[in-house]
């Protein structure tokens, strides 16, 4: 069938195909897509009669797409074999399908074999959830992720939302240049379902040094910058600091943000504590990795706790960094007795990676910015979901579920919906009535198993009553 298509200028171009059960919005989706760019539909009669097919532009990028809608009625009689057969040569040339499935409705049983099917095509797939307007449509888009295709889109092609993400991925995920697909063998090595291509955004790593007044943080900010670009001391207002500087390591550059916070002293109507505390806020928002920065010699106070809670809270990577070593006498003792009360006090910094050092002599303070970038790769690290079920079959099989009401959780399928920090979602059914304890168990299953230590892990339960 693929031969058959008339040779019009538009065959060189990235092939991008709409498929997806009847009802689910394809059209509305070619449509906004297309805009008014309807030229070059191929409408030639009896072979693409019965097929949408136009040209369009993503993101300044000509591509030539392809609607199945329509295509059902005459093919065999169950849904998923309509879906299929209306598919299943236009998926052949596809170098992008977009697999579209009604948020609102969920996921169907015709989903989850045309999926299944999809996955054997060895064509890259981007899951679109459509119908997820408002406010409870990204939430509906999570079951999307049961289908392995990698992370659905929520778009409402009514609403036109998220449509700039759509042309966006589009565009990233088509092949420069004209179509890779007719030369691309039909069955690719099938990639670990669910797993994807590294989404880390370019740029330099974003950095934010936070903690107690009095700290060192400003001494450390200079002795990673080599210079005395701020002044130290307790005299407010002495420089004005840009509120971010970048440095450099071997692995290139990072981003210091809110480097002015630093500075930012209490003032008469706050007290150094507070302050510390919404300094830190700001910085936390901003940063990637935070390096939480103590005085040794003070060991652990509350304050310091409740930054860790924040930094916690806001998922982001965490590096503790024990400074003024040089004034510390028993520095086994000293470490030790930090790191157990910031891990009985916070389960999710467990195997937090600790730099001791003096930020005023610079002894030790090379060993920061290598541990910083360890802990990065780990906040970003994506677990692959056929390790991760095979882990967690042992697990359940290990510990079943307990009984919730004098029933069994059913646990079914466990998968990364993101990194940054690593955040997993659970399928099954009544989840949501898992007792924590047994959530404890698989989190920090998942820190020893994926060698996840000192980040934020996220655990989303989702199931049907
Ligand atoms: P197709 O059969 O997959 O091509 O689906 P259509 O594009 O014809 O859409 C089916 C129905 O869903 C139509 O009534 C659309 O108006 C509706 N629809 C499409 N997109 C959305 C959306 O984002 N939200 C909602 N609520 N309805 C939509
Ligand atoms: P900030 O309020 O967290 O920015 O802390 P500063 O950098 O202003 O440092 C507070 C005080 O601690 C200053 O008097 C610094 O000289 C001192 N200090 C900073 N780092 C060290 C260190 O590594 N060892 C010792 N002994 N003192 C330090």
């Amino acid at each position: 069938m693929t031969s058959s298509f008339p040779p019009d200028p538009g065959h060189d171009l990235p092939v991008v195909v709409i498929a997806g059960r009847p009802n689910v919005g394809k059209s509305t989706i070619f449509n906004r897509l297309v805009g008014r760019r309807q030229a070059l539909v191929a409408d030639t009669p009896g072979v693409t009669r019965d097929r949408k097919e136009s040209e369009a532009v993503v993101r300044g990028r000509r591509i030539r797409l392809i609607d199945t809608a329509g295509l059902e009625e005459a093919a065999p009689d169950t849904l998923f074999g309509r879906m299929r057969a209306s598919s299943e040569s236009a998926v052949g040339m596809a170098d992008l399908v977009l697999f579209c499935v009604d948020a609102r409705a969920g996921i169907t049983p015709a989903d989850e074999h045309f999926a299944a099917w999809l996955r054997r095509q060895g064509r890259p797939v981007l899951v679109l959830a459509n119908k997820a307007e408002g406010r409870q449509g990204a939430a509906a888009a999570m079951e999307a992720f049961s289908l392995g295709l990698g992370a659905p889109l929520a778009i409402s092609a009514e609403h036109g939302e998220g449509l700039a993400d759509l042309m966006g991925e589009i565009a990233d995920r088509i092949p420069d240049g004209p179509s890779q697909a007719r030369r691309a063998p039909r069955r690719r090595e099938e990639r670990e379902e669910g797993e994807e291509e590294d989404t880390r955004p370019p740029g330099p790593l974003r950095l934010a040094i936070v903690g107690r007044p009095n700290a060192g943080k400003s001494t450390l900010l200079n002795r990673l910058l080599g210079e005395e670009r701020m002044i130290t001391g307790p005299e407010p207002g002495l420089t004005r600091d840009s509120v971010s500087v970048m440095l450099h390591d071997d692995e290139g550059p990072i981003q210091l943000v809110d480097t002015a916070g630093l500075r930012r002293k209490a003032r008469i109507d706050e007290t150094l504590e507070k302050m510390s505390v919404s300094a830190s806020i700001e910085a936390l928002k901003m940063a990637e990795v935070v390096i939480l920065t103590l005085d040794a010699t003070l060991g652990v106070h509350e304050q310091d706790l409740q930054i860790a809670r924040l930094i916690e809270r806001e998922g982001r990577c965490c590096v503790l960094a024990l400074n003024k070593w040089d004034a510390v006498t028993d520095r086994n003792v000293t470490r030790q007795a930090i790191r157990d009360r910031i891990e009985t006090s916070l389960s999710q910094m467990r195997g937090i990676p600790v730099v001791a050092f003096s930020a005023m002599t610079g002894a030790g303070v090379n060993k920061l910015l290598p541990t910083v970038r360890r802990a990065y790769e780990v906040w970003n690290r994506r677990v692959p979901t056929g390790e991760l079920n095979r882990w967690f079959e042992m697990m359940v099989s290990r510990h079943p579920p307990p009984l919730v009401q004098g029933r069994r959780l059913k646990l079914r399928y466990i998968t990364q919906a993101k990194s940054r920090p690593p955040t997993f979602i659970l399928f099954g059914t009544r989840t949501e009535q898992m007792p924590e304890d047994y959530q404890r168990y698989l989190v920090n299953g998942l820190r020893e198993e994926f060698d996840l230590p000192g980040t934020p892990i996220r655990l989303l339960l989702r199931g049907s009553n």
